[in-house]
């Protein structure tokens, strides 16, 4: 019996920004169609994304935001207030979809359905923020299920490591000064959208629950893999998290057109090994794994599967 699960939704492929913009339906695409070229969907647990509900996003967002993007959908807008954050008739649904998609797929792990799980989901989340959209993301997916991790189902510690290679501004945000939200990023800096220096980390009482490893320009996995290993996995160790929230943008890679990085397909694996591996004690294992960047299709898809097969390698090794 699989034991990870693999959540997406048809319908996240209908907010559309664009012809030449990066964030594409065709993401989406290729990693289904990928997934079952390879053999890999047969091994997970493939489950639909169902909207998230409006008191869900009110754990992290403004009623003024929510009602924003459903009033720029309804009214046929193509652009929120920040600069490249398009939205079309339908990015409202896929956005709904999107959280709901990671809500969902929490649950199911905390239940004990899943060990752990993949959610392939667009837009993606990590740059919104409370009051507003940014960075091609309407709804921050992972805060929202880090939220109901704590909120709803009563976790006390949950961690989210994100190996975007942009810095998660609104995740940051969100939590830097809750102690029970532990945000650990490694991203290219500097580098869009400016935040996520090594001296954030963060304010008041959740000083010291931010951690950023900031990766300069043409730095590959060796960097990032010694950062991992000498800096984060020691910092989880500490906070023993009771599950693990990934925020997976593989834009990191070193074919990737929107970032100077060189992260291999190899690299995102032993983080992702390396990651399960850590969370084993405190987490048992609890991890999801939420889709933020990843601009080129052909590495985007090597990428996501090198660590989904990770997942399931581990998952299906822990005792049910
Ligand atoms: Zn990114």
């Amino acid at each position: 019996m699989t034991r990870t699960g693999f959540v997406t939704h048809p319908d996240c492929e209908l907010h559309f920004a664009g012809p030449s913009h990066p964030e594409r339906p065709e993401r989406l695409v290729a990693i289904v169609e990928r997934f079952a070229s390879s053999g890999l969907l047969d091994e997970l647990a493939e489950h639909t994304a169902r909207p998230a509900a409006a008191s869900v996003l009110a754990r992290v967002h403004t009623a003024d935001h929510i009602r924003a993007v459903e009033l720029a959908c309804l009214r046929g807008r193509t652009m929120l207030d920040d600069g490249d954050t398009y939205v079309c008739a339908e990015s409202q649904r896929a956005a709904l979809l999107a959280a709901g998609g990671v809500v969902d797929a929490v649950e199911r792990v905390v239940r004990g359905e899943w060990n752990n799980a993949f959610v392939a989901v667009r837009p993606p989340g990590h740059h919104a923020e409370e009051t507003h959209a940014m960075g091609f993301c309407l709804f921050n997916n992972v805060a929202i299920a880090a939220r109901h991790l704590r909120e709803q189902l009563g976790l006390a510690r949950v961690a989210i490591v994100d190996w975007d290679v942009h810095h998660g501004n609104g995740t940051q945000h969100t939590f830097e000064r809750d102690a029970s939200v532990f945000y650990a990023s490694l991203h290219q800096y500097p580098h869009y959208p400016g935040t996520g220096g090594s001296r954030e980390r963060g304010l008041g009482e959740g000083e010291g629950a931010t951690l950023n490893l900031p990766q300069p320009a043409r730095s590959g996995d060796s960097e990032w893999l010694a950062d991992f290993e000498h800096v984060l996995v020691p910092a989880l160790d500490d906070f023993a998290p009771e599950f693990v929230l990934i925020s997976a943008g593989f834009d990191a890679h070193r074919d990737d057109p929107l970032s100077a990085t060189r992260v291999s397909e190899q690299g995102f694996r032993e983080m992702t090994r390396r990651l399960l591996e850590v969370a084993q004690r405190p987490s048992r294992g609890r991890i999801v794994s939420v889709l933020e960047g990843g601009y080129d299709l052909a590495s985007l898809c090597n990428s996501a599967q090198a660590h989904v097969e990770e997942l399931i390698t581990y998952g299906g090794s822990l005792p049910q």
